[in-house]
C-alpha cells in the first residue's frame, strides 16, 4: 500500500496545482451541509484507511474552500505557494525538528538564521546587531515588537508588572494600523485606551505633525509615550506610511520605531519598489510575514529586531529540564520568542529561497506589481474610479452606482460569489463608504484574469441596477 499511496498523493498534489485556475475560487456553502458529510463520511467510531481519508479529504477542501491558491484570488494577502515552500512544509512535518533549543536541531536552527540574514539585509537593517526569529505570523510578530519595547523603556515592569509604573504607557498608530494591535494591547495588559489613532493624510498616511502634537499633548496630560508603528503597506489600501520622517521623529522624542511591513516589507526585494519603504531600515523592530507576499503556506512570519539584547530581556527564561545552551553565539529560540516548542516554520521559506533566489522574488513582486498597474488602468477604462494611491498592488475602486446608491458593494459581492469566478472583498478606508478592494496576491495571476475580474464586475454591476 505504501509506495502506491504516495504515488497517488503526488498524482493529487499535480493535479490540483495543474488545473486550479479552472476551479470555483470559491462555493456558497453552509455549516450544516459541511457536518453533515462530514458525520456520515467521518464517524470516527473506528479507522479508515489513510488513502480513502485522503480522497475525502482532499474533495472536502476541493469543493468548499476559498482557494486563495487561485490566481483570481484577489483577496486579503494569502498567496499563491510555491512548489518549493510546500516541499518545506512537507520535510518540515517529516523530519519533525524541534526548533525551540538550538542543540536540538542546529542544522535546521542554522538553516533559519540563514534566511533571515539574508532578509535582514535586505532591510537594511545592521547584520551584526539583529536578532531575527520566525513566528506564527504577522499578529505574533507584532506582539513581539510591544513586548520587546515595554522591556527595553520599562525593564522594572517585566516584575512588578505595569500598574507598578507611575504613568501609563501608550501606543501611537492610525486608523489603517492592523488590529492585531487591539488584541496586543490587552493581551500585555496595556489595555486598549493605551492606543493613540493619529490621524491621517488624504493618503491615509500617518501625519507626522500631529504625531508629534499628540505625543507632546499626552506627555502634559500624565502618559508615558513609548511606541510608534508605522506600516508598510496597510492592510485596506495598501498605504506605505512616512517611515522615515517616523524614525526621526521617534528618535527626537525616545520612542520605540515599529514598522509593520507584514505584506508589504517584500518590496524591499525588488529594487524598483524599495525607495518606497525608505526608512524600514532605521526601524528598531520590523515585522514581516513570509506567507503573505513571499508565496509560502501559513503560518510563517518574521520578526526582527536591531537591539538583540532586548528581546532577550523580554522573552528570557531559565528552566532545568530545557537542554543547555549550546554557546556564546548562539540563542536557543524559546529566550527570545513568544513560542516554546516550535515547528521547523522557516524551512518553506528556506527552500523557496533557494529555488527563486532573491533575483527571482525580485521578479515575481514586480510581475504583480505591474498586474496591479494593469489592473487600475482596466478598471478605469470600463468607468470604475480607483480611490486609494499607491504603487503596491492592492486596488481600492468604486462606481458611480455604489456612490449613488443604485447598487451596493455587498450586492456585488454576492453576485461574484454565486459565479464563482472571481473573489474580492469590499472594505472601508478612511471615513468613506464601503469600497470594493482587490489585490494581486498570486504570482500566477496573468492579463487574462485581470478581464475576467472586469467582466465579472460588470455582470455584477449590471444585474443589480
Ligand atoms: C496581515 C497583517 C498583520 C497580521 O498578520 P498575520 O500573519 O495575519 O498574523 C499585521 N499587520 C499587517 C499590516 C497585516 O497586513
Amino acid at each position: 500500500m505504501a509506495d502506491s499511496f504516495w504515488h497517488d498523493l503526488i498524482r493529487e498534489v499535480e493535479d490540483f496545482r495543474r488545473n486550479t485556475r479552472e476551479l470555483r475560487v470559491c462555493t456558497p456553502v453552509t455549516a450544516n451541509e459541511i457536518r453533515a458529510c462530514l458525520s456520515s463520511t467521518f464517524p470516527f467510531d473506528r479507522g479508515m484507511p489513510l488513502d480513502t481519508a485522503t480522497r475525502e479529504i482532499s474533495q472536502l477542501l476541493r469543493q468548499w474552500s476559498v482557494h486563495v491558491t487561485h490566481p483570481r484570488y484577489f483577496g486579503l494577502f494569502n498567496p499563491s505557494v510555491r512548489e518549493a515552500a510546500i516541499v518545506g512544509d512537507l520535510l518540515a512535518a517529516l523530519y519533525n525538528p524541534q526548533q525551540g533549543a538550538w542543540s536540538h536541531n542546529p542544522a535546521m536552527n542554522e538553516m533559519e538564521r540563514h534566511v533571515l540574514r539574508a532578509f535582514t539585509k535586505a532591510l537594511g537593517l545592521p547584520e551584526e546587531e539583529t536578532i531575527a526569529n520566525f513566528t506564527s505570523g504577522g499578529a505574533e510578530a507584532n506582539l513581539s515588537a510591544v513586548c520587546t519595547a515595554l522591556a527595553h523603556h520599562f525593564p522594572q515592569a517585566s516584575e512588578d508588572g505595569l500598574a507598578s509604573l507611575p504613568k501609563h504607557p501608550c501606543i501611537y498608530v492610525t486608523e489603517e494600523t492592523h488590529h492585531s494591535l487591539v488584541k496586543i494591547a490587552r493581551m500585555v495588559g496595556l489595555g486598549t485606551k493605551s492606543i493613540r489613532a493619529v490621524p491621517t493624510t488624504d493618503l491615509l498616511q500617518m501625519d507626522c505633525e500631529e504625531l508629534v502634537h499628540a505625543i507632546r499633548r499626552d506627555r502634559d496630560a500624565g502618559w508615558m509615550p513609548f511606541l510608534v508603528i508605522g506600516t508598510a503597506g496597510t492592510t485596506s489600501a495598501g498605504v506605505v506610511d512616512p517611515l522615515a520622517e517616523i524614525a526621526r521623529i521617534a528618535r527626537q522624542e525616545n520612542l520605540w520605531f515599529h514598522a509593520d511591513g507584514a505584506w508589504g516589507a517584500a518590496a524591499v526585494l525588488s529594487p524598483r519598489l524599495r525607495p518606497i519603504l525608505s526608512g524600514i531600515e532605521q526601524a528598531d523592530s520590523v515585522t514581516w510575514d513570509a506567507h503573505k507576499w513571499l508565496s509560502v503556506p501559513m503560518g510563517a512570519g518574521m520578526f526582527f529586531c536591531r537591539h538583540a539584547n532586548a528581546v532577550r530581556k523580554a522573552f528570557a527564561v531559565t528552566t532545568s529540564y530545557m537542554p543547555p545552551q549550546s554557546g556564546p553565539d548562539t540563542d536557543d529560540s524559546y529566550t527570545v520568542t513568544t513560542q516554546w516548542s516550535r515547528r521547523a516554520i522557516g524551512l518553506k521559506v528556506f527552500f523557496a529561497l533557494a529555488e527563486l533566489g532573491l533575483d527571482g522574488y525580485a521578479n515575481l513582486i514586480d510581475h504583480q506589481t505591474q498586474m496591479g498597474e494593469v489592473l487600475r488602468h482596466l478598471l478605469e477604462n470600463a468607468g470604475w474610479s480607483i480611490v486609494n494611491d499607491t504603487p503596491l498592488p492592492v486596488v481600492c475602486f468604486t462606481h458611480d452606482d455604489i456612490v449613488s446608491n443604485r447598487c451596493t458593494t455587498a450586492g456585488i459581492l454576492k453576485t461574484i460569489y454565486e459565479h464563482g469566478k472571481v473573489w474580492i472583498s469590499d472594505v472601508v478606508i478612511g471615513n468613506q463608504p464601503k469600497v470594493l478592494r482587490a489585490c494581486i496576491t498570486s504570482y500566477l495571476t496573468n492579463e487574462k484574469d485581470l478581464q475576467v475580474l472586469i467582466e465579472e464586475l460588470e455582470h455584477a454591476r449590471n444585474s443589480l441596477l
